[in-house]
């Protein structure tokens, strides 16, 4: 396991996944009872962009980079500001020092009666997540192969939330577990949302993908996707997407809102592209 989320965090990808994440919870929060996330992929939770190994890559400038300090049409900023409000919380200087990974993001946006659950399987990872968490009764931190969580964890006894799933796809064969790890997931509490997020270098195996859930018996599936170029298999990532199961009834509609917009401002040429489309009618 080489993978750390610092060289990437703040990056076009964290972008979709992370404006997504928070529209999804937003929704959640419209009723009362309360409700779950299980990011079973948690990283560590939150970013110091002026660090080395983000000064490095600078994959961020890229991304949120381009959208800290814009101007924002009003009917996207509706949109995005669940997200960008918690970046923004964390940035009180202006501009962008620290950004918050999908864990915080989480915890931000949560209501008193919520539960968030972290699994990540990087000891050194999971270190950095107690010193960002431990001691919160609202946050379960298990250090555990988050596939086999998937199988263990489901349903949440609040019967309500969500389940991101956003691996590091060191290996291509990630995606093979991906799918095992939706299904066995999917089987044990089929009315929760899902949302994994993916890089896409190849639009096949995503086409795999989506057959695959399908012939599982698998429902209710948008797909979600925002490229800054053309689809490469030998360049590094320029686009990436998620599918949701079960999601919001309003997030296609809100994602047709931001998504042209986040397009534009992080294009870096031909080939940018976006789309949230249904894949899978329920
Ligand atoms: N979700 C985080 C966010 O949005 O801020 C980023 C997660 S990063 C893309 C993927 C994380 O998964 C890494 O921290 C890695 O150590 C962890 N990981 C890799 N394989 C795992 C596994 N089998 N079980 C749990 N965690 C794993």
């Amino acid at each position: 396991m080489n993978y750390r989320h610092i060289y990437h965090a703040g990056n076009l990808g964290d972008v979709l996944k992370h404006a997504v994440l928070a529209a999804i919870i937003t929704y959640l929060k419209k009723k009362e009872g309360a409700f779950r996330v299980f990011d079973t992929h948690a990283g560590v939770g939150l970013y110091d962009l002026t660090s080395e190994q983000a000064q490095k890559t600078g994959e961020w400038h890229h991304g949120i980079g381009r959208i800290i300090d814009a101007e924002i049409p009003k009917n996207v900023a509706q949109v995005l500001d669940p997200w960008l409000s918690v970046v923004r919380d964390l940035n009180p200087q202006g501009g962008i020092n620290l950004y918050p990974g999908s864990p915080v993001l989480a915890r931000d946006l949560m209501r008193n009666q919520d539960r968030l659950t972290l699994t990540e399987l990087h000891p050194e990872e999971f270190d950095s997540l107690i010193t960002n968490f431990g001691g919160d009764k609202h946050v379960k931190l298990i250090e555990i192969d988050a596939w086999l969580a998937l199988g263990s964890f489901l349903p949440p006894k609040e019967r309500r939330g969500l389940v991101l799933i956003d691996p590091a796809y060191e290996v291509e064969s990630e995606f093979d577990r991906l799918l095992e790890g939706i299904h066995r997931g999917w089987k044990r509490w089929q009315t929760g949302i899902y949302a994994m997020w993916y890089p896409i270098k190849n639009r096949r195996v995503v086409n795999r993908l989506i057959k695959e859930m399908e012939s599982f018996g698998i429902r209710n599936v948008l797909s979600l996707e925002l490229g800054a170029g053309q689809i490469r298999e030998d360049k590094p990532m320029s686009s990436s997407g998620m599918l949701v199961v079960n999601p919001p009834w309003t997030l296609k509609a809100d994602m047709d809102i931001a998504l042209p917009w986040l397009c534009e401002r992080l294009s870096r040429g031909p080939g940018a592209h976006w789309h949230a489309e249904v894949v899978i009618d329920e």
